[in-house]
């Protein structure tokens, strides 16, 4: 498995120039695309302080695991990460509250249950983590909130928190096979996909990639490689069930879908564009393809906080 290396220093300018690049494109997105690019932006400043916070994992016996198809943080508790996950929790939540003011009411009340100590933070990570949910109900209803708003809440804050730790372990990784459609470091269902670009740079990780599949992983930022004409959620790898959409006069810019599942994800052709785009803000930036494909029926593989379309 190739790793996608992606220079933290870059990451901020990587956000600016992914979001201009739709926003010239598609001005009606404006109010959304710059929310989101407020957000990663508080988003990468929080990752880099973390990065001094993070300490080892002990992964005895994960990589074994792996070739059983089970992520690496599945069986991990996440009790030693208390610190990163407050760090990000009181980085992050001014930073919802300022760009999304619509809840701030319902992100106040969340951050005085953490005061109180009434917010159980490892535990809501976890079950976030394994997307059980069991006690998300119960605590939004004694905080008073939607359970809408404390999901994307600790979604945001896990998103930060597994960010530095995920970069290290997927180096770590080297060439580990893995050919499933879910994050082999957290198990999460991408968020968006991209076919490579040939490199003009001999020995770089995308020699010999040109139009290869990656899946970009939407809470742990890991990238991993796929067969290209496989489904990621159904393995279904039959091409008359698989198509894709796109706007006319948009290059570099589709949405793959299965008929055989009724999901879709959002690709970003690299062979069309000029620069690597932060992958998350191209997501949102895409989102007039998450319209089209809803329209046509088509469910999206990952319910991420920008893709639910109303009516
Ligand atoms: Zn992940
Ligand atoms: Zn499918």
């Amino acid at each position: 498995m190739k790793n996608i290396p992606f220079n933290g220093k870059t990451i901020n300018q990587a956000i600016h120039t992914t979001a201009e690049y739709a926003l010239i494109r598609r001005p009606a997105l404006t109010d959304l695309i710059r929310a989101f690019t407020d957000l990663f932006l508080q988003k990468d400043r929080c990752m880099a302080h973390l990065s001094n916070h993070i300490r080892p994992v002990d992964l005895t016996g994960s990589h074994d695991r792996m070739m059983s198809g089970i992520p690496l943080l599945a069986t991990l508790s996440l009790a030693p990460w208390r610190e990163p996950l407050e760090i990000a929790f009181e980085w992050m939540l001014p930073a919802v509250k300022q760009t999304f003011p619509v809840i701030g009411g319902d992100v106040d009340a969340i951050m005085g249950s953490y005061r109180d100590g009434s917010l159980q933070l490892v535990l809501l990570a976890e079950e976030y983590l394994a997307g059980s949910f069991k006690h998300y109900d119960p605590a939004a209803q004694s905080i008073g909130v939607s359970g809408d708003t404390l999901g994307f809440v600790m979604r945001t804050v896990l998103s930060t928190a597994l960010g530095p730790l995920a970069s290290k372990i997927g180096e770590g990784m080297g060439d580990k096979a893995w050919s499933k459609g879910y994050c082999p470091v957290c198990g999460t269902l991408p968020s968006v996909s991209f076919l490579a670009g040939p490199s003009g740079d001999p020995g770089e990780f995308l020699k010999d990639t040109g139009g290869q599949k990656f899946l970009h992983c939407g809470l742990c930022s890991h990238n991993w490689r796929i067969n290209r004409h496989t489904c990621p959620v159904c393995d279904n790898t039959d091409k008359e069930f698989q198509m894709y959409l796109m706007e006319p006069d948009q290059p570099g810019e589709r949405v793959d879908v299965c008929h055989k599942c009724g999901l879709y994800l959002p690709c970003v052709d690299m062979r069309e564009r000029e620069a690597m785009p932060h992958f998350d803000t191209a997501a949102v930036c895409m989102v007039h393809l998450d319209i089209l494909a809803q329209k046509q029926g088509f469910k999206p593989l990952s319910d991420l906080p920008w893709n639910r379309i109303e009516g």
